[in-house]
């Protein structure tokens, strides 16, 4: 309760942005202010304690909570990335974006078989990106712990989106 409104309070929400029409919801404020970053990195994973063993972070944002809520939790950083920035054999999984697609990639055989895996993001919207950060985890060979957020947008359809054979948790909705 105090950490959703905390995180509320150091939220920017900017009209416009990066088109007409979008309303964006900005976390740098967020992340800037000790107190409200760390409680929020904690609020992602305590849904999900004892039920992982790696978080993973989507580029980019989703790196700065992963990497927070790793510490506290002592547990290591799984980074998917956009496609073309891993060295080693990769698997890659495509999604729609509003003009196009986009792929995200992780190195095959970063973590033994059956690694419990949350999955981290600053946003959901449509849930493409999510979606397919899950399909790269269970491609891999890992299983999806669940899926955390700090905020999801209703009405983008992206909860309804996800398979419900995993936990889908946001901080904040709009
Ligand atoms: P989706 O793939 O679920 O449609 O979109 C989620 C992705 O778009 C997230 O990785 C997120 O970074 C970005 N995104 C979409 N809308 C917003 C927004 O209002 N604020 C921020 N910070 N990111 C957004």
């Amino acid at each position: 309760q105090d950490t959703r409104a905390l995180v509320e309070s150091r939220l920017a929400v900017i009209p416009d942005f990066p088109e007409p029409g979008v309303l964006f919801r900005d976390l740098t404020p967020v992340f800037a202010d000790g107190e409200a970053f760390h409680a929020l990195a904690g609020a992602l994973t305590a849904p999900f304690a004892g039920r992982f063993d790696v978080l993973a972070g989507v580029e980019a944002r989703g790196f700065l909570l992963a990497a927070a809520a790793s510490v506290a939790a002592g547990v290591g950083v799984l980074p998917i990335r956009k496609a073309g920035k891993l060295p080693r054999a990769v698997l890659t999984e495509a999604y729609a974006l509003e003009y196009g697609t986009a792929a995200l990639e992780v190195h095959e055989g970063e973590l033994p078989p059956g690694t419990r895996v949350l999955v981290v993001d600053d946003v959901l919207a449509t849930g493409g990106t999510v979606g397919a950060a899950a399909r790269l985890v269970e491609r891999a060979g890992w299983k999806v712990a669940g899926v955390s957020v700090a905020i999801e947008l209703d009405g983008l359809g992206g909860r309804a989106a996800l398979p419900d054979t995993f936990e889908t948790y946001s901080l904040l909705q709009y």
